[in-house]
């Protein structure tokens, strides 16, 4: 075998906002011996991941459903199983994935209403609650942090707002690109559903849908009359099998990513149990490395995508300096070992780049990751300046 090792450190430093930094405890898990799906050594780790996301969530009871796919299979799961065709869902729309989540209802028969928020603010709390009385939606849905924009909705007082002005609808809540990295109360707050994925803050290789649905959630998939229109993200399928995981036995639907989930684990207990960094010791560890970041923005000129007030803790998205793009900036940062992400809004999608601030990259300190990322943006806007005045 050749180098592992080397590629590992050849790679540079991946400050996306996903996938992130593994720490390698994680990465030796997924390197775990090839098991049956059924074993009974693996079906109390699968039963222990079920457990734990709970606890990050502050969940006592909801009810997670971790399947293979990507975050995207989230929506594909609201939409099919929580919304019967013709029914109406409002999209809080803070950016491209709040495009792509209306899209996906569409797709599955809802008709959505999009409330779009100026590209990096919010929507104002008083437009949802005249869309949330002027008709019946069975889910109103929220981005988190849209990773397009870097905008933190403030899921907290939204949900306080929709149980106020209508009560019966759900709170989805797409969490991506939040769960663990943001705090999130789903039971003290009433959230109906958290939808994210292993790759982003979970600090886990990608390949995870990982959904929590609330009891209310769940009585409104077993209440529905139409029938659950897909087949592989039905709930009618996984629920059996997730229930029978947690419960210490194995059963079968679809073959579960068995190394992803030992990676899983891994993660999950360094999130939930580590002795060195409580759940919200994280949270406040990402809060501090995001101002590290955007403070030193500041300092360089660097102007935010969103509004300050509303900025995630967990990514960074800037916009290039004025008479400058992103062949300027991000070839001298990738030389320098510092990998980032280009714009994504499409209004936007040229004039801005944006940076991860997740998971050990922040948690673990000594990595001295943060540093890294602010030295080299600091050194690459230099070169390119006096690139452009030679
Ligand atoms: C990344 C992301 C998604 C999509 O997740 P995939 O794993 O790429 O399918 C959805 N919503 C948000 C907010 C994201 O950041």
């Amino acid at each position: 075998m050749t180098g592992f090792k080397q590629v590992s450190t050849q790679k540079g430093l991946l400050v996306i906002p996903g996938p992130i930094e593994i720490a390698d405890d994680v990465l030796y898990a997924n390197a775990h011996p090839s098991m049956a799906h059924t074993s009974p050594e693996f079906i109390p780790v699968f039963g222990d991941c079920i457990r734990m996301i709970r606890e990050v969530l502050y969940t006592k009871d909801a009810q997670p459903f971790l399947i293979s796919g990507s975050g995207t299979l989230g929506w594909d799961q609201v939409a099919s199983n929580l919304v019967e065709p013709g029914e109406n869902a409002l999209v809080l729309n803070t950016g491209y994935f709040g495009d792509s989540f209306a899209d996906c209802l569409e797709v599955y028969g809802a008709k959505v209403d999009s409330l779009r928020a100026k590209v990096g603010g919010v929507v104002p709390m008083d437009e949802i609650e005249s869309a949330l009385k002027s008709k019946r939606y069975k889910i109103v849905t929220v981005t988190h942090v849209d990773t397009s924009t870097a905008v933190l909705s403030d899921i907290k007082s939204i949900a306080a707002v929709v149980k106020k002005a209508s009560p019966e609808t759900l709170i989805i809540l797409d969490g991506v690109c939040s769960v663990a990295s943001e705090l999130i109360k789903m039971d003290e707050w009433g959230l109906d559903v958290i939808m994210t994925a292993s790759q982003k803050g979970l600090g886990t290789p990608p390949g995870l849908s990982v959904l929590v649905a609330s009891n209310r959630a769940i009585q409104t998939f077993e209440n529905r009359i139409a029938p659950v229109s897909s087949y592989y993200a039905s709930w009618k399928k996984w629920l059996p099998i997730m229930k029978a995981y947690e419960q210490g036995t194995a059963a079968y639907f679809a073959t579960p990513p068995v190394n992803l989930i030992y990676a899983f684990n891994a993660s999950l207990m360094t999130i939930t149990k580590s002795s060195e960094v409580s759940l919200e010791e994280r949270f406040k560890l990402h809060e501090e490395a995001s101002q590290r970041v955007k403070s030193a923005a500041v300092e360089l000129g660097l102007k935010q995508v969103p509004d300050p007030e509303n900025a995630a803790n967990g990514m960074t998205a800037l916009y290039f300096p004025e008479g400058y793009t992103a062949s300027d900036i991000l070839p001298r940062l990738s030389a320098k070992g510092v990998i980032v992400a280009g714009g994504l809004h499409k209004d936007i999608k040229d004039r801005y780049f944006r940076i991860g601030h997740m998971g050990i990259s922040v948690v673990q300190q000594s990595r001295g990751d943060i540093d890294k990322v602010i030295d080299s943006l600091r050194d690459s806007l230099k070169e390119a300046q006096a690139d452009k005045w030679q």
